[in-house]
């Protein structure tokens, strides 16, 4: 398909600046299809029609089903990078369970699996309602992270050992996002509980995925960001409080 150049920003990078570049058949940042342009940014970055027109979670299993990647901040990433996500929309914790679900699979191998967990990940997580994310955004992150286990448990343990252990989830995330005790933030709450998830499945499914030492919030502008009090803009010893969680 050609794609028609009629945008005035890179919608990934912002950048104002375009380069003729030499037609021919390029990936999209998100999916990897291809693309026939002649044209991107000065970054380089292409994106497809459907990629481009998608919400943001059929956006983020577009890119998962390709990605075959088990460390959950190379998936993450993709999304964090991008202006034309994570604008803190309820929505965006979809990444948790989708970036997690990926992981695992990638980490197995099963990638014929892939389509149809990460299906019954936005079936579930579309369940959370809304509103109460709302109020109450915290939450959100939490239910993410137990929509995922949920998912990933069903071929590991029976159901009663699933509920337990989704619930022990959802109550460590909370857990841990309240004793930051610095303001809300949605991003942060994300962030922080996919590092938990990745613990968690360590402890109980023995899967050993790469610790997401390379998280990183792009996104320090928010008005909602605690600037100088949030672990994932600075991870010197001066929160030491927190080394734990992001293993430094
Ligand atoms: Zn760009
Ligand atoms: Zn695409």
């Amino acid at each position: 398909m050609k794609e028609e150049h009629n945008q005035i920003n890179c919608p990934i990078c912002l950048n104002e600046s375009f380069l003729a570049i030499e037609t021919g058949i390029h990936q999209c940042y998100y999916c990897l299809d291809e693309v026939q342009t002649d044209m991107t940014c000065t970054k380089g970055h292409v994106i497809c029609q459907y990629c481009l027109n998608a919400d943001f979670k059929h956006r983020v299993i577009r890119h998962c089903l390709k990605n075959k990647s088990d460390d959950p901040s190379i998936i993450s990433n993709v999304f964090l990078s991008s202006f034309l996500d994570m604008k803190g929309e309820t929505e965006e914790y979809f990444l948790i369970t989708a970036v997690m679900v990926t992981a695992i699979c990638n980490y197995k191998k099963h990638y014929s699996l892939k389509e149809a967990l990460l299906e019954d990940s936005l079936n579930r997580f579309n369940t959370i309602p809304v509103q109460l994310v709302d109020q109450h955004g915290t939450s959100g992150a939490a239910l993410a992270a137990g929509a995922f286990y949920r998912v990933v448990g069903a071929n590991h343990m029976d159901e009663k050992k699933i509920w337990q252990n989704s619930n022990l989830l959802v109550s460590r995330c909370m857990d841990r996002i309240a004793r930051l005790n610095t303001p809300p933030c949605m991003l942060r709450d994300i962030l922080l509980v996919i590092t938990i998830c990745v613990d968690f499945v360590s402890e109980t499914l023995l899967m050993n995925l790469p610790f997401p030492q390379r998280l990183v919030c792009q996104r320090n502008h928010s008005t909602y960001c605690p600037k100088e009090g949030c672990i994932f803009l600075d991870r010197s010893s001066k929160y030491p409080l927190f080394s734990g969680i992001l293993g430094n």
